[in-house]
């Protein structure tokens, strides 16, 4: 009888550990913007892609688990400001302008912006000056590049058109309401697989990306650099290249 109940009281105490090391795994709410494949895309009704698999892999190497919310890619740094997410995983390049906004980890992958035009139509890679219509993604370093430096500077004379994701931009290109999209070269690349798009040109931009915290947020940031480089080193890393980008 007084092993039974030891056994009992044992048991119970078992579980209770067990109970309380699960509630001691955060998760953290990570952002992204699911129009940007290989990178993060949606298959299946499920958000997926090296950016989603990236931040999963580094979050099992320090013990935290993640919710992925898909957004728009806009509304991003604003998530991160108000508390509502606390990562973001989005392809997203580190530029002076963010970092006055959000901390970014070591940089992970690099890009630069190219040009795409429907398949078999006669642009190339001058349908970026005159009088046609480019799409880009609101916000986005394509955004920024095309009205700074083709649009304000009068080089563009057609509109530069505004969407909240790259795929309705690549539909409406495909549907001839655009001329041209200009977005990241990877992502570029494989709209170019999926879709009736060619890519026609590449402006090199030299851009890197990062995960983003927000600012001051020091202490998620360490454990995103140390599962970043964990990942790298064990060769994690390479596994996910080799699974999206081969
Ligand atoms: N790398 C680009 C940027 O940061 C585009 C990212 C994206 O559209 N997800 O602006």
């Amino acid at each position: 009888m007084k092993f039974k109940i030891t056994l009992i009281t044992m048991l119970s105490l078992l579980l209770v550990l067990a109970m309380g090391s699960m509630a001691l795994a955060e998760t953290y709410v990570v952002g992204t913007s699911a129009g940007f494949p290989p990178f993060e895309y949606v298959e299946n009704g499920q958000i997926v892609g090296f950016d989603v698999d990236l931040i999963k892999a580094i979050g099992e190497t320090q013990g935290f688990d993640v919710e992925v919310k898909d957004m728009s890619f806009d509304s991003l740094i604003a998530g991160v400001k108000t508390g509502n997410l606390d990562i973001i995983a989005a392809g997203m390049t580190i530029t002076d302008q963010r970092e006055k906004a959000v901390d970014f980890s070591e940089p992970y992958y690099s890009a630069d912006q190219s040009i795409i035009v429907k398949e078999g139509s006669d642009n190339d890679l001058t349908v970026l000056f005159g009088d046609h219509d480019i799409g880009v993604q609101t916000g986005t370093t394509g955004d920024i590049w095309v009205t700074d430096n083709l649009s304000k500077k009068g080089i563009l004379k057609g509109r530069v058109v505004h969407y909240e994701v790259f795929v309705m931009a690549v539909n409406d290109l495909m549907n001839e309401n655009l001329d041209a999209v200009v977005l990241d070269s990877p992502v570029a690349a494989r709209y170019a697989e999926l879709k009736p798009v060619t890519v026609v040109g590449k402006v090199v931009t030299g851009e890197q990306y990062g995960l983003a915290v927000n600012e001051g947020n020091t202490e998620l940031l360490n454990k995103i650099n140390a599962g970043l480089k964990e990942v790298i080193d064990s060769g994690k890393m390479n596994e996910l290249l080799a699974k999206y980008f081969q």
